[in-house]
């Protein structure tokens, strides 16, 4: 049975019962698996008015409740996690064990949250007088409007709305109308775990329509956002308009740069299966690969030989390791990806089309030859297309790297201290891995810098967008 769709405001949920309505259907399949409510303007006003109201208590909370929500929450996502990733499947089409391993990291996100919002502490600073007494105190920010994404449903969410809830915040978000079945099994989460009513309130509509409404609204406080550079920035500059504090996780479009005292048959293999997870729908996936001359052909060709042993299918079958593409129109914009590279003079050696079944299904790609100005080294093909280009020396490799506007997360493969250095300290970006895939975790930040974004979430830096400083002094 796939998810009950609905609206989450005030406690309650909310479904059809005269609203607009939204098919949602399986990107592999195409069968429509249900319809999701529309928010109302009406809606919208009691999402805000019951997140105002329940600001009021809830701020004032004991961090010890918060935890035990939190905690009981990531109780339930691991209670629920095999149900809610194959709904997840279902609308988003990412391999089940993707899925299921999603929500279960996500347990662990509860698990931070719940830790850490009882070390949410304040400071005493020394007075120059003997009677004089002066404190920094961190104070939940107020009601926060959150929108996230479709490639990471459940993910994003429970990121932003665990952050906030911790803080002390209340919260309205709207999550991915294209696969919105782990934002409403969210909801029914918080709400077996006996979360206020008001506290969090989840609801759908036209993206541009509800952001516009909820941005402008006076009662809300903060403006969290995760998903492309241009909505980021138009919607950072409405809150902005409005003195609203932003958390931005804008796209990216990350540089590896692999060179040649590396274990190259490891990093292909390892940069092929971590460039085609979720299809290549990731913010921080691998997306310009150079490789340092000498070890070019090597790499390219241990490349291209695991990516063609990869199974893409329907992402319930056990066997598939890639899904479809989310949604429909992401198959024009890897056409125009692939068309523009042709026309460039570059080479595809590996896949370049769709591929012929039912479903949004698109070849895993590889592209070489390419000049520094192909869309595809300087816009974010999220989907799975790789660039490999050549680089001679370390200057070079970090002068390529750093060339675009974007500085979301970074990958180096080599086996030399002295080169990990300088990489580490020489690229622009939020996230570096080096030799391994380790970002997103609960315990460490994830964010990014440049037009990749404003703020972190994760880590102990997580509530830092959802307080307000207060300095009281008293004699
Ligand atoms: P898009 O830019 O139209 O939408 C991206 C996300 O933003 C969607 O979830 C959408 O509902 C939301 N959105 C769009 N306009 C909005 C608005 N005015 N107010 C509030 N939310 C709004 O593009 P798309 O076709 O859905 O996705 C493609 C691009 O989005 C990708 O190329 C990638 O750059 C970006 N993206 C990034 C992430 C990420 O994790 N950073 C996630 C998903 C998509």
């Amino acid at each position: 049975m796939y998810e009950k769709l609905a609206l989450y405001i005030d406690g309650e949920f909310l479904g059809e019962e005269g609203r607009k309505t939204e098919e949602v259907s399986n990107p592999a399949t195409l069968e429509v698996l249900g319809q999701l409510p529309h928010a109302s303007t009406a809606d919208l006003d009691r999402a805000l008015a019951a997140a105002a109201r329940a600001f009021e208590t809830w701020r004032h909370s004991s961090p010890m409740t918060r935890s035990e929500i939190l905690r009981k929450v990531g109780q339930l996502t691991r209670e629920r996690a095999q149900e809610i990733g194959r709904n997840m499947t279902l609308d988003q089409g990412k391999p089940l064990a993707e899925a299921v391993g999603e929500v279960m990291s996500c347990a662990e996100h509860c698990d931070w949250h719940a830790e850490e919002c009882r070390r949410i502490y304040g400071r005493i600073i020394p007075s120059r007088k003997p009677e004089v007494r002066q404190m920094v105190l961190r104070e939940p920010i107020g009601v926060c409007a959150a929108f996230t994404p479709w490639n990471f449903p459940y993910n994003q969410a429970i990121r932003k709305i665990c952050a906030a809830i911790g803080a002390g915040c209340t919260i309205i978000l709207k999550g991915p109308e294209d696969a919105p079945s782990a934002v409403v099994a969210i909801a029914r989460m918080f709400h077996d775990a006996g979360l206020p009513p008001g506290v969090l309130n989840i609801v759908w509509g036209v993206p541009a329509e509800i952001s516009d409404y909820l941005i402008r609204s006076p009662i809300v406080r903060k403006v969290s956002f995760t998903g492309s550079v241009p909505v980021g920035k138009q919607l950072a500059s409405l809150a902005g308009a409005h003195m609203k504090r932003v958390t931005m996780e804008l796209g990216g479009h990350s540089p590896v740069l692999v060179f040649d005292d590396a274990d190259i048959g490891k990093a292909a293999k390892q940069l092929a299966r971590f460039k085609l997870r979720n299809a290549g729908q990731v913010c921080i996936s691998p997306t310009r690969f150079y490789v340092q001359d000498k070890v070019y052909g090597q790499f390219l060709e241990a490349f291209v030989e695991t990516l063609k042993t990869v199974k893409v299918g329907d992402g319930l079958d056990p066997d598939t390791q890639m899904g479809p593409l989310a949604h429909a129109r992401r198959i024009p914009t890897m056409d125009k990806f692939v068309e523009n590279a042709r026309q460039l003079g570059g080479k595809v050696v590996l896949g370049g089309e769709r591929i012929d079944r039912t479903g949004h299904f698109f070849s895993p790609t590889v592209v070489t030859d390419l000049p520094e100005d192909a869309m595809l080294m300087t816009e974010e093909p999220f989907g799975p297309i790789a660039p490999v280009v050549r680089f001679s020396d370390i200057e070079e490799g970090i002068r390529r790297a750093n060339a675009l506007p974007f500085g979301l997360s970074s990958y180096v493969f080599t086996n030399s201290l002295q080169t990990a250095t300088r990489t580490s300290n020489g690229l622009e970006a939020g996230m570096i891995n080096i030799n391994h895939f380790g970002s997103a975790l609960a315990e460490t930040p994830f964010g990014g810098i440049k037009d990749s974004g404003i703020g972190s979430e994760g880590g102990t830096e997580t509530f830092d967008g959802y307080l307000v400083t207060k300095f009281v002094t008293h004699v």
